[in-house]
Parts: C-alpha cells; structure tokens; sequence
C-alpha cells in the first residue's frame, strides 16, 4: 500500500502572546519536519479554556513567550508521520491538554498517560491551537464521532474529560448526589455528565442568572454560593462534589455540604491555597482530591460517551482573527457557556 504523504505545512499561522497578560498577535513559525509518530491537524475550531488564560497572564509562573495558546482542537488530519498506523489523513480527530507523553514508563504502560512525568501539554512549550493547523503525537489525536459537531465538541476535548474523568474514577451512578461548583465552560458540561451518569445533581454558582439553564443542562437544584443561608441548607448533601471554579471559594462551607465519606474534588484552579479545618474530614471520612485531564483511553470514551447520549458544549463563536475579544469576554466570567474559535 502506498502511504498518502501529503502536503506537510511549511510555516503554520496563528495568534500569539508575547508576554504576561498580552493581547495576541498574528504569528507564524515554522514547524520543521514532520516526526515519525506526529499528525499534522488542519485546525477547524479551538475552545477557549480558562487554563489558556491561566497560561496568558502567567498566572502559574510557567508560561514561555511567545507561545500560541488553545488546546480544545477539532480538525482533520493533513499529514502522517511514516510510523503513524492510527491515524489516517481526512480523519477527523480532537486533540485535548495533552500532546505527547513518553510512552513507556509505568503510567504510560498503565494507560494512565495523563500522570507521565514526560507529558506534553499542546500549548505549554509548545504552539496550540490558536492557529491554522498543529502537530501532536498520533496518540493524542482522537477520531471523534460522526454524530458529534466539531464546534460543540471541541470543548469536550479538555473542559469535558476533566470533568468526565473523575466523576468514572469515582464511580458516580444513580445512587451519588453531586454537587458542580462553577457552571463555565467545564461546569456546563459536568452538569450533563453527571446526569446521563444518572446521579441527582446540583449546581453550585456565583451566578443566579444560570438557574434556568442549569437545570436544562441536567441540575435537579441550584445554590447560590454567595448566600450561606443556602449553603447551610445543603450542609451534609454530596457524596461528589467537583470544583470547576477558578476562583477563590468558601472552601469551609463546600467542605461542609459533603456526606460522610464524601470526596471535593478539585479542577478549577483558583489563585490562593486552599484552607480547610480538619476535624469535618476527619469525623466524617471525609475527602478532598484533585484531577487532570484524561488519556487517550478516556478521551476516546468519553467522546462515545457523549456521541450516544447528546453532550454538548452550549458554546459562542468567534471568527479566530477575534481571540482577545473572546478572551476578554471569558475574563469577565459573560461567556454561555464555552467560546469557541472557528478557522
Ligand atoms: P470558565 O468557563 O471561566 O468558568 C469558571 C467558572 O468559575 C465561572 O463560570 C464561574 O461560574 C465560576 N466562578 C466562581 N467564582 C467566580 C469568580 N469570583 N469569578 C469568576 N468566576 C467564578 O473556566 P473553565 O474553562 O471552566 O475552567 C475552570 C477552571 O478549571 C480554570 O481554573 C481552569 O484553569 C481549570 N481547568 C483545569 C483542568 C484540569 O486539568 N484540572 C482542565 C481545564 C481547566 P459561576 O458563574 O457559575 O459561579
Ligand atoms: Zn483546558
């Protein structure tokens, strides 16, 4: 058979940051030769996650400038490296937080690829997917559903697995009642997995103008983090209960509202360490976790998972040239419920 080797980007055009809290700028670099295990993905759209802000404004003391951000990818497969067997050029595939790992240590050989101390994010040392195309090992390239549309998929690409990932680790069913803090772009669609796992489910938000939509997307309840008055009514109500906000918390009060032997998991990242007493953990079993993205094993789950019962990203379009307008939008916490930049 003969391999279809096709065109291989010579330069690869985007939108850039050049330092701490920027705006982006039309940027191009050149990728080089294509490796033996990388995909070349011609880029249809990119979510807006709020870890690409996080990365913009240096907010972790890690980002290296200039970098093109975005890493919530739907494309088609341009281009194969001449070791690549699973993936096909037309293909279209989602590429997430994770763009390479190394393969071969103990947690890539588990399939838990997301733990290797060699992971590849797509935009940290890397360019991402604000751009017309991008290049990732094969693995992390993940053939998505006929059924699915790229732009309602492509934030499931890392706001979905983070949400889905912990919630199939922690065995959340039809006897769970849990809790989402934070209806963004991750909290949306932990909503809708929560539900079609079959648990009774709640949103906790800073944001009463999300009710009505909140219980579409598959709340049974709705709190309003802001008023204690209702955080003390569901004192002792969750056995999960995820954190997605990227904000500070009243960590006490979300401490509180667990069950016994109840686990706070937390994905948001928020800017300050969190303080909890340790008497309501300890009386009560209780647990606080923490969760990255998923493999590829899970991605690809997870995309059948929602092929087959209708999660989707509610999402707003932006032409890919109107990033920072995106962005800023993400920043004042006004997106419903994911931005979506479209090539
Ligand atoms: P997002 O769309 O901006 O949503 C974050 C939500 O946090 C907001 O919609 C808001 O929900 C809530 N929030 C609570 N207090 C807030 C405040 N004071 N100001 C603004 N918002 C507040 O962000 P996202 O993309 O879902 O990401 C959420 C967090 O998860 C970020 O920190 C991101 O870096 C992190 N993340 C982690 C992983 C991981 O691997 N663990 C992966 C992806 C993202 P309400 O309006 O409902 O209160
Ligand atoms: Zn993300």
């Amino acid at each position: 058979m003969v391999r279809e080797m096709t065109k291989v980007a010579v330069e690869i055009r985007g939108f850039a940051v050049h330092a701490s809290g920027a705006q982006l700028v039309p940027y191009k670099y050149e990728p080089g030769e294509l490796k033996a295990n990388e995909v070349e993905v011609r880029i249809s759209h990119c979510g807006v996650c709020h870890s690409d802000i996080h990365l913009i404004d240096n907010d972790w003391g890690t980002s290296k400038y200039p970098f093109v951000p975005g890493h919530e990818i739907v494309g088609t497969v341009e281009a194969v490296g001449s070791d690549v067997q699973d993936r096909t050029v037309g293909e279209r595939v989602g590429i997430g937080w994770q763009a390479d790992s190394c393969g071969v240590c103990e947690w890539c050989r588990q399939g838990a690829e997301q733990l290797c101390a060699n992971s590849q994010p797509t935009c940290v040392g890397r360019n991402g997917g604000y751009a017309d195309s991008v290049r990732v090992n094969s693995r992390f390239a993940i053939p998505v559903p006929e059924v699915l549309v790229s732009e309602s998929v492509a934030p499931l690409l890392c706001g979905g697995i983070t949400v889905f990932a912990p919630m199939r680790r922690h065995g959340v069913n039809p006897t769970s009642r849990v809790g989402v803090v934070g209806i963004g772009g991750l909290g949306h669609l932990a909503l809708q997995f929560a539900k079609t796992f079959g648990a009774e489910v709640t949103a906790l938000s800073t944001s009463i103008d999300k009710e009505e939509e909140a219980r579409k997307m598959g709340a049974d309840h709705f709190v309003n983090t802001r008023d204690m008055a209702e955080m003390k009514k569901v004192a002792g109500s969750f056995d999960f209960l995820l954190s997605t906000a990227s904000a500070d918390q009243e960590w006490q009060a979300l401490m509180n509202s667990l069950r016994p032997k109840g686990t706070l998991c937390i994905v948001g990242e928020p800017p300050s360490p969190i303080a909890i007493q340790a008497f309501p953990l300890i009386g009560g079993q209780r647990s606080i976790s923490g969760s990255p993205t998923g493999s590829p094993q899970d991605l690809h789950e997870m995309l059948d998972v929602a092929a087959r019962h209708g999660v989707k990203a509610i999402t707003e379009r932006f032409p890919m040239a109107k990033a920072n307008d995106a962005i800023a939008k993400v920043k004042k916490n006004k997106v419903r419920y994911r931005a979506v930049l479209v090539n």
